[in-house]
């Protein structure tokens, strides 16, 4: 039997290595919807491909160019926010999250409703909702699969023990593009250096949160929903080889770990086959040829973004939401050249001196706080 699979993000980067491991297996996975915001041409490739029951395009500017190049085939094609949720509402087997930035969010919470198990890339979701969407899972029977690398490895260091034994977890960072380089010399950085990531090809947003370290803040709040521990008990360090994705520390001195070639086809074929495995295409490692793993603490100097979420954790959630979308602002001028690199930490920071606190109990208050910490941020901006 076929497991039924919804990609949203199919356009994007973990779409594409999402939909690199069902090409490999044909006989595993049967693609039900597939989702993209504005790149038509390539959601039209796709769709030709996997001959999905769904299409949807999140753009309504291009809802009429994609059903010119669907017209011939027997495809459901659908628009904006509205189609988005209505495939999300689909049951299937799985769902992989794979939008990037809290966009992906109400889509989540629709596929959990339904019952539909979710593997997790798209991390501000988690971020800015996790305290609705792991309950909601609860309640629903559903299981929430980590596909981000750091978290699928320490899912899997995880498996057969208990939550229990465990002192405490720690996620690996690259470091990113800007290790060696100090923070003011990074203050005035163009893009075009930022995107360059030295062991991962990735989006746009991540990469940039991955070269400021917001990445691996942002990922710490993941870690701490996802498995339900506190601030003292999850932390990141710099393992610039990307070999060892995580590593779970025992209170009786034991350590496990996980490695794998930094490849995302590794944690995703993971999320999708489970409780099963795959057969992959992907790099091998040579163990006799990694010598010299290092792994390094994170100059908070260096990097303020790092502290700044995992400082979050266990606070209001309507600081992560606010910094998520501070964040989100920010990176997104910052690609535009609009703000400066530098410049992402401080209206992070004076988003947070800002907002007031009120209720999250609601998928929709959360999508209106996040709606009232972007205002706040771009007014910050005017000012900066
Ligand atoms: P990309 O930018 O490559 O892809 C994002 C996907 O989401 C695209 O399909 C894009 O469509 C779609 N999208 C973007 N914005 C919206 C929106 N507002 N509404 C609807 N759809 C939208 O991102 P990545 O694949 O790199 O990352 C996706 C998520 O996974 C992020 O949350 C990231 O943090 C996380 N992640 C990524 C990793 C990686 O290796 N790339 C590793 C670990 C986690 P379109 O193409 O049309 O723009
Ligand atoms: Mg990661």
């Amino acid at each position: 039997m076929k497991k039924s699979v919804t990609v949203l993000g199919a356009t994007g980067s973990v779409g594409h290595s999402t939909l690199k491991i069902i090409r490999e297996n044909p006989d595993k996975f049967q693609v039900i919807g597939i989702t993209a915001n504005s790149n038509v041409t390539l959601l039209a490739k796709l769709a030709f491909e996997f001959m999905p029951k769904f299409v949807v395009i999140s753009d309504l500017r291009l809802l009429s160019d994609l059903e010119t190049r669907l017209a011939h085939v027997d495809i459901e094609i659908l628009s904006g926010e509205e189609g988005l949720d209505f495939l999300a509402s689909q049951k299937t087997d799985i769902l992989i999250a794979a939008i990037s930035g809290f966009a992906g969010f109400k889509p989540i919470f629709k596929a959990i409703s339904v019952g539909t198990d979710i593997a997790i890339a798209n991390k501000e979701a988690l971020v800015a909702g996790g305290h609705l969407l792991m309950p909601l899972a609860k309640r629903k029977d559903v299981n929430i699969l980590p596909i981000d690398s750091e978290h699928n490895a320490i899912f899997q260091c995880m498996m057969g023990q208990h939550w229990d034994d465990v002192e405490n977890v720690t996620l690996t960072a690259s470091g990113g593009p800007f290790l060696s380089i100090t923070r003011e010399d990074m203050h005035h950085i163009r893009p075009v250096k930022a995107l360059k990531h030295p062991t991962w090809n990735m989006g746009a947003k991540i990469s940039i949160d991955s070269a400021t370290m917001m990445n691996k803040g942002l990922e710490t709040i993941e870690a701490a929903w996802l498995f339900g521990i506190g601030r003292e008990k999850v932390s990141a360090v710099i393992h610039p080889q990307s070999i060892m994705h995580g590593f779970v520390r025992f209170w009786d001195g034991t350590i496990i770990s996980h490695m794998a070639p930094p490849d995302m086809k590794v944690p995703i074929s993971h999320a999708l086959a489970w409780p099963e495995r795959l057969k992959i295409q992907t790099e091998k490692l040579d163990l006799t040829q990694t010598a010299g793993l290092e792994f390094i603490e994170i100059n908070n100097e260096q990097f303020p973004c790092y502290d700044l979420a995992h400082q979050l954790i266990g606070e209001d959630p309507c600081y992560a939401v606010a910094l998520n979308a501070a964040n989100e602002i920010a990176v997104s001028l910052y690609l535009d050249n609009k703000l400066a690199f530098g410049d992402i930490y401080s209206l992070c920071i004076k988003t947070l001196d800002m907002i007031k606190i009120g209720s999250l109990d609601n998928y929709q208050s959360v999508i209106d706080y996040d709606s009232f910490a972007r205002d706040i941020s771009r007014s910050i901006v005017l000012s900066l």
